[in-house]
């Protein structure tokens, strides 16, 4: 396998630093191109000493000088500010994306790198929910692969080497539950920032783990699913898995099913992306059957985590209804990291914002932007209140 020159979009995050793990163990597969940060600019400084990627971007412009001043006397070229990282992504100096970047933040980027015919390992889920059909549009005209890095995703993709044309009947998406599976909306409603980033099974950015703890997170896979595997509504099944050993699985036409499975980490299905279709030996500790030995499955409880009720609703009307999902969701999860709004109070927002919006079935990039400025300002203007 040749050298891949890989740019990290968001490399300062919990995937990014992941798969910088991935390239230093692997020198002489990956080199890191470009490494984008939005705020850290010390992790983005020590990232590009070590590494020495032909171009750096910060997306906060007030810590450009910082970032310049550290790099001078390198080759390092600089660059600061939303629009120099889409720019980046437009750059043709690299092999593959990393979409790494957290939230809606990632789609432009990423559909700059689509444009000139980049490969993609998309960690960036909320790009497919926002903007799937045109993602994979794009995607299919530049035959370009979008390859998951989202552990449920990349182990239905790793189920489906092989299968050529054979029919998907269903997937199933597992789902850890979080860290408060089995509750009832009497302790939720109490639930404050810190209890609700603490992950049982995976360690995370702060936006996804909230996420998890809700479980919209498994409502925006579900989503996403649909798009990367071209699956109608019936096809997606979510199924609590609380050992988090199956990281998902597919059921074709004859009723045989396939898991991937093995030990929660994503260095895993980051490396497996980044060198698709090969595999890299690696030393990550290995899933010993006896711990844990039991592996469970139950429905999920959306009646409580009704954030997975709504996101199966907006993945059933489709249209622009994801996107005011997504957006209203970001405000949301924000606006609780804050301790502005209580752990209920975000799928009030949600909902509120996904009856207030207005429906478009078919819309083009222009109206989901659209869309997705009108959901935050009306999500933003309920929480004000
Ligand atoms: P994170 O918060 O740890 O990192 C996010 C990265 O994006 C950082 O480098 C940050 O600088 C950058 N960023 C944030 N806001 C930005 C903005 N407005 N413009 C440009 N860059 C911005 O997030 P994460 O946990 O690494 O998640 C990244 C993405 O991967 C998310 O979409 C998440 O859903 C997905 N994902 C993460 C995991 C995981 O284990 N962390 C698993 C599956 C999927
Ligand atoms: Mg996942």
């Amino acid at each position: 396998m040749s050298q891949k020159r890989i740019a990290i979009f968001g490399s300062t995050g919990s995937i990014g630093t992941q798969a910088l793990d991935v390239i230093a163990a692997n020198p002489d597969l990956f080199t890191a191109e470009i490494l984008t940060a939005q705020t850290n600019d010390t992790l983005l400084i020590s990232q590009a000493l070590r590494f020495n990627p032909n171009i750096v971007v910060i997306g906060d412009e007030r810590r450009y000088p910082a970032v310049k001043e550290a790099l001078a006397g390198t080759s390092i070229k600089v660059f600061a500010g939303e629009a120099a990282i889409e720019e980046a992504a437009a750059m043709d100096c690299y092999d593959m994306m990393l979409a790494a970047i957290v939230g809606y933040a990632g789609l432009r980027p990423t559909l700059r790198a689509i444009e000139i015919s980049k490969p993609i390992a998309l960690a960036n889920k909320e790009t497919l929910v926002v903007a799937g059909d045109i993602i994979m549009r794009k995607a299919m005209e530049k035959r370009i692969p979008i390859i998951p890095v989202d552990s449920e995703h990349s182990a239905i993709f790793q189920c489906l080497v092989g299968e050529g044309r054979n029919k998907i009947e269903k997937i199933v998406l597992t789902a850890s539950g979080g860290p408060f599976l089995g509750k009832k909306p009497n302790f939720l409603v109490n639930v404050k920032k810190d209890h609700a980033l603490q992950h049982p099974n995976w360690s995370m950015g702060a936006k996804i783990t909230i996420d998890s703890a809700t479980l919209m997170n498994k409502g925006l896979e579900m989503i996403e699913a649909k798009w990367l595997f071209n699956l109608s509504y019936e096809q997606v099944q979510v199924m609590v898995h609380p050992q988090s050993i199956i990281h998902s699985m597919v059921q074709f036409e004859d009723g045989s099913i396939k898991a991937q499975m093995g030990l929660p980490d994503m260095k895993l299905p980051i490396q497996y992306a980044m060198a698709f279709p090969n595999r890299i030996a690696n030393d990550f500790p290995r899933y010993d059957f006896k711990k844990p030995a039991t592996l469970t499955f139950e429905d999920p409880d959306i009646k409580t985590f009704r954030n997975l009720a709504l996101a199966m609703e907006a993945l059933r009307l489709g249209g622009n209804m994801p996107c005011i999902l997504n957006a209203a969701n970001e405000i949301a999860v924000y606006a609780f990291l804050k301790n502005r709004i209580g752990f209920l109070d975000m799928t009030e927002v949600v909902e509120q914002t996904m009856a207030k919006i207005a429906f478009i079935e078919n819309p083009t990039l222009e109206e989901y932007f659209e869309t997705d400025g009108e959901a935050r300002n009306f999500a933003a203007s309920l929480i004000h209140m």
